[in-house]
């Protein structure tokens, strides 16, 4: 018998994929970790499982508690679920930029949201500082904190990382992640070292994120924008620090788009746009590289959460992203 418990038991042990274009195309071994097959569709169900596992160890959630978060929106998805498969309740805070389909699941799932304006880290009324300030006002709630909570890398230090390694069998020359909080990304950096310092550890860097400035001249200077969403960050969070970090590549909008039609129409993966990122950088890497490598990094979510924005031609033409290339679809 192969029976999962419950949604909980669910979470985790995804599938490698081969990216079979990209891989013919670049003579190396690009392999996607098919985040977006966990139960409540994203890699943050790790992050949200393990970080209300150790408020529940740590006496911080009792029953009939509140977990509250400020989110981009798929960490609120995975607790909102976990939530009700264990009786607690939701609450989110999620900034107005993020895509209607997010914040509708989120509705759905029974989690209370409150969308806000979305202002920077420094901002007082920022929705992660507003998400910690309204979980200590409230009685019987815990404060998810997925971006200084280092539950949540250790969930990818204890379950993603060991994955990969085992499903290649130790033969991974090179792991490349976007990071939103870095727990992906460094989780699974520091697993990876420590199995074998020689595999690479490679930060994909949307535009309009500081990580990329940072890896490269030690100060995190921001510059541009990208509609990718979940993804960049503007200070180097509690998940992130001390990560192992060889180099970061950078990756623009145009690009990231390219690669999700491609991704669509040769593959016929169905993805998210932080995928983009990361399946972009894949392929600069492969390139930098050369043929013959293994290079794995992270299919963090389906497109059907973006169906309005990424999978939309005329929101795309206005922003003059549209790939001519695949017009005949
Ligand atoms: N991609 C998407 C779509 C996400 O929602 C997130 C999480 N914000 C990430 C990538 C990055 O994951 P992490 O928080 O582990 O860095």
């Amino acid at each position: 018998m192969d029976i999962k418990d419950g949604f909980v038991g669910t979470v985790g042990n995804t599938p490698l994929i081969r990216l079979n274009s990209f891989s013919e195309e670049t003579g190396c071994e690009i392999l996607g970790k098919a985040e977006f097959l966990n139960p409540g569709g994203s890699v943050k169900d790790r992050a949200a499982l393990y970080i209300i596992k150790d408020a529940e160890e740590k006496g911080k959630l009792k029953p009939g508690g509140t977990v509250v978060e400020g989110t981009a929106g798929n960490t609120g998805i995975g607790l909102a679920h976990i939530c009700n498969a264990k009786g607690y309740k939701c609450l989110i805070i999620i900034p107005d930029t993020q895509s209607q389909e997010k914040i509708d699941l989120l509705r759905t799932l029974g989690a209370e949201v409150r969308t806000v304006p979305a202002v920077p880290y420094r901002d007082p009324n920022n929705y992660v500082k507003l998400s910690g300030r309204l979980a200590q006002e409230m009685e019987n709630a815990i404060w998810a904190n997925q971006f200084d909570n280092l539950a949540n890398r250790r969930a990818h230090y204890e379950t993603t990382g060991p994955e990969i390694w085992a499903q290649t069998d130790g033969k991974i020359d090179a792991w490349v992640a976007a990071t939103g909080t870095g727990g992906t990304y460094a989780g699974v950096s520091l697993f990876l070292k420590e199995k074998n310092p020689d595999i690479k550890c490679i930060v994909a860097d949307p535009m309009g994120s500081g990580l990329y400035s940072y890896v490269k001249t030690g100060e995190i200077h921001v510059e541009g924008s990208s509609i990718t969403e979940g993804i960049g960050n503007s200070r180097i969070t509690a998940n992130m620090e001390g990560a192992p970090i060889d180099d970061a590549i950078q990756i623009d909008d145009k690009e990231a788009v390219r690669v999700i039609y491609q991704l669509l129409y040769e593959d016929g993966l169905f993805m998210g746009g932080s995928v983009g990122i990361n399946v972009g950088a894949a392929v600069a890497l492969a390139k930098q590289m050369g043929s013959g490598h293994t290079i794995v990094t992270v299919l963090c979510d389906g497109g059907a959460r973006y169906q309005s924005r990424l999978f939309n031609q005329e929101w795309l033409a206005a922003k003059g992203l549209w790939p001519e290339h695949w017009q005949v679809k």
